[in-house]
C-alpha cells in the first residue's frame, strides 16, 4: 500500500504524523499511511503553481496523451486496486469493479474532451455589431484544490483530477483520510505516464489541518469539494476569502417512486440496488421510498425478503453482497440515526441494529422504516447507512409533492409502467439527475449534481471541464 504523499512528482514522507487505515470488516488498522502538514500543503501548492505556466500552454492534444495513459494504467491495474478498495472500504468487490471502470472511462473521457478543445479555441463569436469582431477563449482557471470523500474512493478524485488536467488546470489532490492508499495510487500511473512534476500533487491528511491549509492557501484558484454540506459550507466560506472559485457536491435525501403500474419485482430490485448499494453510503442513495397506497404491502413485503437476504461479510468475501460501514464514526452515526428513529415514533419493520454475527467490523442491518413522521431527522436529514424509510402516495401529484420536500435535490427514480408519467414526473422532480426505470446510473458523459442544499456547480460532461475554466472573449475592431 501507498504510504507517501506525493509532491513535486516525488514520493515524500510527510510531517504531520501517521494516519490509520482500517479494514472496515473487522475494525482492525492494518497499516499507517505518511500525513501532510500544512508546510506540505505550501510545498504542493507551490509545486502546482511554478508547474501551471507550461502545462497551461500546452494544447488539449497533449494534455490528452497523459490522461489516456492514466485511463490506460488504471485498465490495467483495475484488479489489484478493485481489491484494495474492497479491502479499505468495505464494499464488495463487484461494486469496486465498477469503480475501477468508472475511473477510467473518467480520463478517458475528458483525454477526448481535452483533444477537441483545441479546434473551439478562439471560436469566432457573432456580434450584431458590423464594427467589432470577437472570439472566445478557454482558459484554465488556475491551481486547483480538489478534497474528496472516502465513499468512492479514486472515482471521485478521477472525476475532478481528469475534467481539471484536461482544462489546462494544475492539481493539489487532499483525499479522504480514512482510504487515501487509494487516491495516492493516482500518483503512481501519473508517474509512470510521465506526467510533468507538480501538475498533479498529492496530500492526505486531516480536513482541519490538511484540508483547511489548502483552501485558506492564497495560490489556490478554484475549490472543488465533494463531501458533506457541514463542511461544504466552510470551504465556500473560505472560498470568500479571495474570491477562490468553488464547486460543491454534498448531501442529499433522495426518493424513489414506485406507481402501482410497475413490475413490483424490478421495482424491488431499483428500490435494494438505489439503497443498498455501497451499503447505503452514497450521496444518491434513494432512501425516501414512495409508494402507490394499492400496492404499499406487497412491495413492502418483497423489500423486507431482499433486504433479510442480503449477505453482510468483507468486501473481498465473494459472497457478499452488502459490506460494513467505512468508518467507525460512520457505524456510530447511522446506528444514532436508527435509534433516533424509534424515539421519533416510526416502525421498525427489519433491522435496526448490529448483525448479531457480527460483533467485529462497522456493520449495519440492513434496515427498513415505515411510518416515518415526515418532519422526523430519519425521514429528512441524509443517514448515509442502509436505511430505508417507506411511505404510501394517493396520486401522482402527491407523489411529487412528496419527492421535492426536501431541503436537498441530488436524485430522484421513477419506477412505472406508463411512459408518459415517467416522463411527465421526471420533468417535475427537482433533482439534478432524475433516473426512469434504473437505479444509480451514472454516466461520464452526464452531469452529476443537485439543486438546492445538494451542492452548486455540475461535474461530469463538458460541465464538469468548464467547472475548470475561464471563459474570456478578445473584442477588436473589425479587420478591413
Ligand atoms: P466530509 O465532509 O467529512 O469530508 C470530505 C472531505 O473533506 C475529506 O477529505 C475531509 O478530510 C475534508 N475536510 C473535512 N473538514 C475540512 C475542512 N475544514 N476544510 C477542508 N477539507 C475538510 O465527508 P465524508 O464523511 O468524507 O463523506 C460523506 C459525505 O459526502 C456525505 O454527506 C455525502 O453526501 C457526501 N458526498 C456527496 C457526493 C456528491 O456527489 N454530492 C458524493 C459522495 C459523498
Amino acid at each position: 500500500m501507498r504510504d507517501q504523499l506525493f509532491i513535486d512528482g516525488r514520493w515524500a514522507a510527510g510531517n504531520g504524523g501517521a494516519l490509520p487505515v482500517s479494514d472496515p470488516s473487522t475494525g482492525q488498522v492494518i497499516h499507517h499511511i505518511a500525513a501532510g502538514s500544512p508546510d506540505d500543503v505550501d510545498a504542493a501548492v507551490k509545486a502546482a503553481a511554478a508547474a501551471f505556466p507550461t502545462w497551461s500552454s500546452t494544447t488539449g492534444e497533449h494534455r490528452a496523451t497523459f490522461l489516456d495513459a492514466i485511463a490506460e494504467g488504471l485498465q490495467a491495474r483495475a484488479d489489484d486496486l478493485a481489491r484494495l478498495s474492497a479491502g479499505i472500504n468495505g464494499k464488495p468487490l463487484a461494486e469496486a469493479e465498477v469503480d475501477l471502470a468508472d475511473s477510467a472511462a473518467t480520463f478517458a473521457y475528458y483525454a477526448t474532451l481535452a483533444r477537441a478543445l483545441d479546434a473551439r479555441q478562439d471560436a469566432p463569436v457573432p456580434l450584431a455589431h458590423p464594427g467589432f469582431q470577437a472570439h472566445l477563449r478557454r482558459e484554465p482557471v488556475g491551481v486547483a484544490a480538489l478534497i474528496t470523500p472516502w465513499n468512492f474512493p479514486l472515482v471521485t478524485s478521477a472525476w475532478k483530477v481528469a475534467p481539471a488536467l484536461a482544462a489546462g488546470c494544475t492539481v493539489v489532490l487532499k483525499p479522504s483520510e480514512f482510504t487515501a492508499p487509494l487516491d495516492l495510487e493516482l500518483g503512481a500511473l501519473a508517474e509512470a505516464a510521465g506526467l510533468p512534476p507538480g501538475v498533479l500533487n498529492i496530500v492526505p491528511g486531516g480536513g482541519e489541518t490538511v484540508g483547511a491549509a489548502l483552501c485558506a492557501h492564497p495560490k489556490i484558484a478554484k475549490i472543488s469539494f465533494t463531501g458533506s454540506n457541514a463542511v461544504g459550507e466552510r470551504i465556500m466560506a473560505a472560498a470568500a476569502t479571495g474570491t477562490k472559485r468553488v464547486s460543491l457536491e454534498l448531501g442529499g435525501k433522495s426518493a424513489i417512486l414506485v406507481f402501482a403500474d410497475s413490475d413490483l419485482d424490478h421495482a424491488a430490485d431499483l428500490v435494494v440496488s438505489g439503497l443498498f448499494t455501497n451499503a447505503g453510503q452514497m450521496c444518491s442513495a434513494t432512501g425516501r421510498l414512495l409508494v402507490e397506497e394499492s400496492v404499499y404491502q406487497p412491495l413492502l413485503d418483497r423489500l423486507v425478503t431482499s433486504a433479510r437476504g442480503l449477505r453482510l461479510g468483507p468486501g473481498l468475501d465473494p459472497e457478499t453482497t452488502m459490506g460494513p460501514m467505512t468508518t467507525e464514526a460512520q457505524h456510530r452515526k447511522v446506528l444514532s440515526a436508527i435509534r433516533r428513529g424509534v424515539a421519533d415514533g416510526a416502525t421498525l419493520v427489519t433491522g435496526g441494529g448490529v448483525p448479531a454475527d457480527k460483533a467485529e467490523g462497522w456493520f449495519v442491518e440492513p434496515t427498513v422504516f415505515t411510518d416515518v413522521p415526515l418532519d422526523s431527522a430519519l425521514w429528512r436529514e441524509e443517514i448515509f447507512g442502509p436505511v430505508l424509510c417507506v411511505h404510501p402516495f394517493r396520486d401522482e401529484a402527491e407523489a411529487v409533492r412528496l419527492a421535492n420536500d426536501s431541503e436537498f435535490g441530488l436524485v430522484a427514480t421513477v419506477v412505472t409502467g406508463d411512459d408518459a408519467r415517467a416522463e411527465r414526473v421526471a420533468a417535475a422532480l427537482e433533482v439534478g439527475v432524475a433516473w426512469i426505470d434504473c437505479p444509480q446510473m451514472v454516466f461520464v458523459e452526464a452531469s452529476w449534481g443537485g439543486y438546492r442544499r445538494s451542492g452548486i456547480g455540475r461535474e461530469l460532461g463538458p460541465w464538469g471541464l468548464e467547472a475548470f475554466q475561464e471563459i474570456k472573449h478578445v473584442v477588436r475592431p473589425k479587420r478591413a
